[in-house]
Order: structure tokens, then sequence, then C-alpha cells
């Protein structure tokens, strides 16, 4: 729970919800909490990521899970492929590492090089592991309603929700994007938790009529700064899980132009700073309960 005084606003009146912060606290917690479960059971939980092809982006991200599982006391392998891999190849270790007992949880860098079929690579992976939560048998899971490891961005953004008291229930939420990774799993989620769930994607006509009646707007789209202030309903939520790099313009751009969004919005994540963190920890989080899991 925030505490008010601690809560951050825009000049603009809306609240900004805080992922940097929030990650961090929830990493605090975790790390007291791996610690005790190593003293306890001896297991070091442990995350191994097949990290396959030169793309900088996935690079840097498996580079900055590493550094976040050292600092939760969670152990890390990295598995790096280069493009020119084999699938088979990329299979061959995946198995080892589905059967391996010091392994805890398994991370898939998305996106494998366009020569492998990432679907089948994703659906040989055991879900039990499956601590990023986008395999086809997690994905089945949760749109199934069963118990299952939730892709880390949407459960991050779930997450925030929870954090800031924020009611989801009965309200109309639009999710902008519907990729397997993000939109979709996020709209699930959405639903379970008793939203009323619009998806909408490139074909989608009329998409600024349809955002302006999102109490709750997910922006998933990948295109720099798209939803501005005349998008969005006054009051609205606005999860923005955009990441984009701009040419001349220094770190990461979300899919929301923030300024305009945060004068009529009631709560709006920053990027970076956002969603972005709330990945990891999620990451994190999913990886120690995998550990604990694992024990008969
Ligand atoms: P993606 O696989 O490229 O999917 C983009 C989705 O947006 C597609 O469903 C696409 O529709 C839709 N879309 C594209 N342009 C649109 C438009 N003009 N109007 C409406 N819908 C549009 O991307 P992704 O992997 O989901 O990632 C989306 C963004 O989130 C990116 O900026 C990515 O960097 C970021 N991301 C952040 C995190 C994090 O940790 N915060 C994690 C993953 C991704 P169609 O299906 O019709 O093509």
């Amino acid at each position: 729970m925030q505490i008010e005084s601690e809560i951050a606003r825009h000049p603009g009146g809306a609240v900004i919800l805080d992922g940097a912060a929030t990650s961090k606290e929830i990493r605090r917690q975790l790390k007291e909490d791996v610690s005790r479960f190593i003293a306890e059971t001896g297991i070091r939980p442990t995350l191994a990521a097949i990290l396959a092809g030169d793309n900088p982006a996935s690079q840097k991200y498996v580079a900055s899970k590493e550094k976040a599982c050292a600092r939760a006391g969670i152990g890390s392998r990295t598995y790096p492929f280069l493009s020119t891999a084999s699938q088979a190849e990329v299979e061959d270790v995946l198995a080892e590492l589905n059967s391996d007992p010091l392994v805890h949880g398994i991370l898939i860098q998305h996106p494998l090089p366009k020569s492998m079929d990432e679907p089948a690579v994703l659906s040989q992976l055991d879900p039990n592991k499956d601590v990023d939560g986008i395999s086809p048998v997690s994905m089945g899971r949760l749109l199934a309603g069963m118990d299952a490891f939730h892709a880390c961005t949407p459960a991050g953004m779930m997450e925030l929700l929870r954090r800031y008291e924020i009611p989801v229930a009965g309200k109309h939420a639009v999710v902008v994007g519907r990729s397997v990774i993000l939109g979709k799993p996020m709209a699930i989620l959405l639903l379970d938790a008793n939203a009323t769930v619009t998806i909408c994607h490139s074909r989608t006509k009329n998409l600024a009529e349809i955002t302006r009646q999102a109490d709750i707007l997910v922006a998933a789209i990948g295109k720099p700064e798209f939803f501005n202030g005349d998008m969005i309903k006054p009051g609205a939520v606005v999860l923005d899980a955009g990441y984009n790099r701009v040419e001349g313009r220094e770190g990461d751009v979300g899919d929301v132009d923030f300024e305009s969004a945060a004068r009529v919005a009631s709560a709006i994540t920053p990027v970076p700073g956002g969603v972005g963190p709330m990945t990891i920890a999620m990451l994190l989080k999913n990886t120690f309960t995998a550990a604990k899991k694992s024990i008969p």
C-alpha cells in the first residue's frame, strides 16, 4: 500500500505510478525471503536465460536481469547463442535446463532469431519453469483459469494497480496491442479482475473514440508517444508499457505522450521508471515461487 505523503503527482494532478520505487520495494522484500529460504533449505533459486542472436536490446535486458538476480540473492546463468545457431542447438540446451534440478526458472529471451520457430521452442519449455509465463501451456492455463506463471510485464502492471489500490472490477479497460507477451495476457488478467475489456490493434477503426471510453488504458503498441491527452478520458488510469528508441533522444520513450496525458489522467506510469522495472521484479518473484514449488 502506498502512503499518501509518498505519492508523487504530476503538476496536472495525476498520480505518478512509480514502478521503479515499487519494484525496489518488491525486490527488497524478496531478498529477505530468498535469504531465509536458502538458509532453511540450502537451495538457491536460479534463473537460466537463453539469449539467441545479437539484438542489443535483448542483450541489455538479460544483463540487467543478471544484475537484479545477483542483488536479490538469486542465481543466474546465461546461455548465449549466435544468430546463426540452429533451433536444434537451442532446443538441446533447453531440454537440459528442463531436467536440471538446480535450475528453477528458464527465460527464453524474445525475440529468437527469425530462422527459429519461436512458438515451437517455447512449447518445449517445462511450464513449471516458465517464469516468463509466455509458453503456449502457460497461456492456455491462464485462459482456462488454472494456476500458471503470468507473463511478467502484464503481471507487473496488475501489481502496480493492486499496490496503488486502483479499483479494476467493473471498470472499462482498453488494451491497445494484442501481442502474446503483452496485450493478450494483460487483457485476460484484467478480465479475471472483473474489468470489462476491449482489445484494440492495428486494424481497429476509430481507435481514439474507443480509448476515450477507457477507465484504464493500457498502451502496448511500440509506437513512441502515439497516445496523447486528446485520446484519454479525463480521470483515466494510463499504463504505458511502451519502450521505444527514438533517434536523437536520450533514453527510452513510451507509447504515451506523458506531458499531455498526465494533464488528463488521474494516474499514469512514466517511461522510464514505470512498467519496465516491474517486469524484472515479477520475473524474480516467479523464479522464487518456482524454487519453492520445486521442493517435493
Ligand atoms: P508487438 O509484438 O510489435 O505488438 C504490437 C501490437 O500493437 C500489435 O498487436 C499491433 O497490432 C499493435 N499496434 C501496432 N501499431 C498500432 C496502431 N497504430 N494502433 C493500434 N494498434 C497498433 O509489440 P510488443 O512486444 O507487445 O511490445 C509493445 C511495446 O511494449 C514495445 O514498445 C515494447 O518495447 C514494449 N515492451 C515493454 C516491456 C517492458 O518490460 N516494459 C516488455 C515487452 C515489451 P497488430 O496485431 O494488428 O499488428
